[in-house]
């Protein structure tokens, strides 16, 4: 597909269903990553973007984390699990003619807000030119709190069954273990949910040496981070929540001081020479 304009399907500005007089121009929806929660690991474009909007619409959290950013902005805040509601009331003001940011954190493409917004317009007909700007996502921004543990091939896994099977992502992880792949967790473990992080260390240990390093990093990038660097065998004695991103290293991660790195093999070819 050769597409230059961002634009899901091609209804005009005049057949926008919710068009309101009030507005002119054509509205515009901007689904937007704001990294993984402090100011300087947002993207200009991201900033740019919600500074664009008459309208913000987001996760009542993530909302206040860019208070500074929607000053004199509607806000449309909303809790948990509201999430279809969340996208259709931002499709909605956008075809009524409004600019609005959706807000996911992190990237908003990941385990965010960008691929149901896309969904929804298509399946209500919505055709309003979206936009998805790009975030930093929490595994990037663990990563570089940790040090450099994704050097090499990496996978991403989410635990939370809340949309997928269990048996799904048993399969993946089964899958990546076996194969060598630093692995991020997203989503590890919930007050109710204790035992799918349980049972993906269970799958990676059964691959993988006990001594296999292990970042954890909790808030990263935030005023409150914590990190902790430790191996596949002590990693379900740590503290670990909803906002934990676990690496899990490979064959080839090590610790170098408090760091965390997975060599990529440069100084073995300097020693080889
Ligand atoms: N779109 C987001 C991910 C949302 S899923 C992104 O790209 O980062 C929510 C999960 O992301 C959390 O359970 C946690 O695993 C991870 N996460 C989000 N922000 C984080 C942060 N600041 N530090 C560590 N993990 C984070």
């Amino acid at each position: 597909m050769n597409r230059t304009t961002p634009e899901v399907g091609n209804i005009t500005s005049e057949e926008r269903p919710g068009k309101r007089g009030s507005r002119s121009g054509p509205g515009k929806l901007y689904v937007v990553g704001i990294g993984p929660g402090g100011r300087p690991h947002r993207t200009f474009r991201a900033c740019e973007a919600i500074a664009e909007s008459r309208v913000v619409v987001g996760y009542t959290p993530y909302l206040e984390s860019i208070a500074d950013l929607t000053e004199g902005k509607e806000l449309i805040a909303s809790g948990m699990t509201f999430e279809i509601q969340r996208c259709r009331q931002a499709l909605a003001r956008a075809a009524g003619g409004d600019i609005v940011a959706l807000i996911s954190s992190g990237d908003a493409g990941i385990y965010g807000m960008a691929g149901l917004a896309l969904e929804l317009a298509h399946a209500d007909g919505i055709g309003v030119p979206i936009e998805i700007v790009p975030g930093v996502t929490a595994a990037s921004a663990a990563a570089a709190a940790l040090g450099a543990p994704l050097m090499l091939d990496f996978a991403v896994i989410s635990l939370s069954d809340l949309l997928i099977p269990w048996q799904s992502i048993r399969q993946r992880l089964e899958a990546v273990a076996g194969c060598d792949f630093v692995v991020a967790l997203y989503n590890p473990r919930s007050k109710k949910r204790t035992g799918p992080l349980e049972e993906a260390v269970a799958i990676l240990r059964s691959a993988r040496p006990g001594q296999t390093p292990v970042g954890i990093a909790t808030a990263a990038g935030q005023a409150d981070q914590s990190l902790v660097v430790t191996d596949l065998d002590h990693l379900l004695e740590q503290k670990v929540d909803m906002r934990t991103v676990i690496i899990v290293g490979n064959s080839r991660t090590r610790q170098i001081d408090h760091w965390l790195v997975t060599a990529r093999g440069y100084l073995d070819r300097v020693t080889a020479e």
